[in-house]
C-alpha cells in the first residue's frame, strides 16, 4: 500500500492522462481506479486516524493533529493516555501478519511488532518524535541514507526563495522515504507493506497556486513555481516504479490518498471574531495581559520571529497561545484549526471548568447557527458559511463522552483571494487580518475526496465500485488476509 498523502484526484487524472505519471498511469489503466469518499467532509484532519482504525471521528474521537482536551481544557496533541487508538496494522501484526510500515501520519510511537515500523520520521502530522522498530534500524538507516529531511512548514506568505527551498526538501523527502522503503523490502519479508509519501500533502498546501506569493516573479520563476507540484507528483511516481520492481510478486498493490487538495477556503481565523459578535462579547478584552500584548504586535512580524525558532519551540508557542487560564473561557470555545471551524461548548460535567448548563445547550446551538449563516463577504455579498453540523445530531443526544466539537462549520468552497471584511446585518463586522490573502500562507487546502488505484490478483479495470470510502480500506485488507475485521470498524470490504 502506497499513500500519496492528500494527492488530489483531479491532478491524478490530468497527469496520468498526459503521461506525466507513467507508472501510475499503467496501474490505472489495468486496475481499479476510484475516487474515495472521506471523513474530511467535516473533519479535514481526521482521515489518517479514520483509515488506521476503520472508524469515523465520532467513534475514535481523533479529528486533528492538535485537538481540544476537555479534562485539561487545552488544545493538545493526541496521545495514548487520553486517546488510545490502535492502528489496524499493529492488530494484524498480533494476528501473525508480518508488517513493514513506513512513516504513516498520526501514529503513536512504535511498539514491538511482527516485522518493522517507522513512525514520526518526515510526516507532517506526527504525534511523537521519530521512532524505529526494531530500534537498530535507526542507525542502519541514518548511516546509509543520512538523517531524514525535517519538513517544517513556514508560517504565512513567504519569499520565492523560501518556497523553492521547501520544494527541494519535499523532493529530498520522497527520495529518503523511497530509500528507506527499498532497504526494508530487502530486510523484512513482509506480508503487508504500507508506506506514506508526505510531500504531495505539504506540496499541495504551498504550491497550489501563486495567490500567497509575496515576490514579483519573472516568467521563468513563475513557470518554475507552477511546475513545482507536478515535479513532486512525478518524483513520487518514480519512487512507485522502483518499489514495484523491488517487490516483484505482490498479490495486491494499492496507491491511494485519503483526501484531496483545492484552493484554500479556510476562514477559521475569524471564527473567534464571529462567535464574539454573535454572543456580544469581546474575547480580546477578557484575555490575559500577555495575550493582549501579543495581539497588539503585527501578525507579519510575529510570523517572522516565530519562523526563526526551532520547530519544538514553534510547536510549544502555538499550543501556548491557543490555551488560556480556565477562567478566561466563556460558555463557548472557538477552536481555530486548519480548515473547518470548530466550536466546543464549555459544558458542565464534561469540561474541567464547565459553566454551561445542559438546559442552555440547544439555545446556544441555535444562536450560533443562525448568527453564522448571516455573515457575508462584504465585497461579494456571498455567505461565508456553507453548512453547519451539530454533534448532537450525529449522536442523537448531547455528547458527554465525546471529544469532537459541538459545532462544526463548513466554509463556502470559494478561495479567500478577495477576503477583506465580513459583515452580518444583525451583528456587525469582522475584519480579516491579512486582506486579500490567506493568513497561514497556504494557497491550497483540503478537499474531501481521495482516490484509490488497485492492481493485483483478480483485479481488472472492468471492476467498478460504488461509494467507496476510506473507512472501507482496512476491512478490505482484513478480507484479503482472510481475517475477520474488528467489530468496531464501520466500513465494508470493497472487493
Ligand atoms: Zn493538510
Amino acid at each position: 500500500m502506497i499513500a500519496w498523502d492528500s494527492a488530489e484526484h483531479t491532478l491524478i487524472e490530468k497527469w496520468t492522462n498526459d503521461r506525466s505519471l507513467p507508472n501510475l498511469n499503467k496501474l490505472k489503466k489495468r486496475g481499479i481506479y476510484e475516487t474515495l469518499g472521506s471523513t474530511a467532509e467535516w473533519f479535514a484532519g481526521s482521515v489518517w486516524p479514520a483509515f488506521s482504525t476503520g472508524m469515523p471521528p465520532e467513534k475514535n474521537n481523533v479529528y486533528n493533529h492538535i485537538q481540544w482536551n476537555p479534562q485539561e481544557m487545552k488544545t493538545l496533541k493526541p496521545s495514548p493516555d487520553w486517546l488510545p487508538v490502535k492502528p489496524f496494522w499493529r492488530d494484524l501484526s498480533t494476528r501473525g501478519i508480518k508488517i513493514c510500515v513506513v512513516d504513516l501520519p498520526f501514529t503513536y510511537e512504535t511498539e514491538p511488532v511482527n516485522g518493522a515500523e517507522l513512525a514520526g520520521i518526515s510526516t507532517l502530522e506526527n504525534l511523537a518524535g521519530p521512532s524505529y522498530y526494531p530500534g537498530t534500524l535507526k542507525s542502519v538507516i541514518t548511516s546509509k541514507f543520512g538523517k531524514p529531511p525535517s519538513l517544517i512548514e513556514p508560517y504565512g506568505c513567504v519569499s520565492y526563495k523560501a518556497l523553492t527551498e521547501l520544494r527541494d526538501k519535499l523532493l529530498k523527502t520522497v527520495e529518503h522515504i523511497e530509500n528507506v522503503t527499498l532497504e526494508l523490502i530487502k530486510r523484512v519479508e513482509a506480508d503487508l507493506i504500507i508506506v506514506n509519501f508526505p510531500s504531495t500533502h505539504l506540496g499541495g498546501h504551498r504550491f497550489w497556486n501563486r495567490s500567497c506569493m509575496k515576490d514579483t516573479l519573472s516568467d521563468i520563476e513563475k513557470h518554475e513555481f507552477e511546475n513545482s507540484l507536478k515535479l513532486i507528483y512525478a518524483r513520487c511516481d518514480e519512487a512507485l516504479g522502483k518499489i514495484q520492481s523491488a517487490i516483484k510478486n505482490y498479490s495486491h498493490l494499492f496507491v491511494f490518498s485519503l483526501h484531496g487538495m483545492g484552493p484554500n477556503t479556510n476562514r477559521s481565523q475569524i471564527l473567534e471574531g464571529m462567535v464574539d459578535k454573535v454572543l456580544g462579547r469581546d474575547s480580546q478584552k477578557n484575555s490575559g495581559i500577555l495575550l493582549q500584548i501579543r495581539n497588539s504586535i503585527p501578525l507579519t512580524f510575529r510570523n517572522k520571529v516565530k519562523a526563526m525558532m526551532p520547530p519544538n519551540i514553534q510547536d510549544f508557542l502555538t499550543l501556548f497561545w491557543r490555551n488560556k487560564p480556565l477562567s478566561d473561557y466563556g460558555e463557548i470555545i472557538p477552536i481555530e484549526m486548519d480548515l473547518q471551524g470548530f466550536i466546543r461548548f464549555n459544558l458542565k460535567n464534561r469540561e474541567k471548568g464547565g459553566i454551561l448548563n445542559e438546559s442552555e445547550y440547544d439555545d446556544y446551538c441555535l444562536k450560533i447557527t443562525e448568527g453564522f449563516y448571516g455573515f457575508k463577504n462584504i465585497e461579494t455579498d456571498n455567505s461565508i458559511v456553507q453548512d453547519i453540523l451539530l454533534a448532537k445530531d450525529i449522536y442523537g443526544e448531547i455528547p458527554y463522552d465525546s471529544y469532537i466539537p459541538d459545532i462544526i462549520v463548513k466554509w463556502v468552497q470559494t478561495p479567500i483571494d478577495n477576503t477583506n471584511k465580513f459583515v452580518s446585518e444583525k451583528f456587525g463586522e469582522v475584519q480579516w487580518t491579512t486582506p486579500g490573502i490567506t493568513v497561514d500562507g497556504r494557497s491550497g487546502n483540503h478537499m474531501p475526496e481521495g482516490f484509490m488505484i488497485v492492481d493485483g490478483k483478480g483485479i481488472d479495470n472492468s471492476i467498478k465500485l460504488s461509494n467507496a470510502h476510506i473507512l472501507d480500506i482496512a476491512p478490505t485488507i482484513y478480507k484479503l488476509f482472510d481475517l475477520q475485521k474488528p467489530a468496531n470498524m464501520t466500513g465494508r470490504p470493497l472487493f
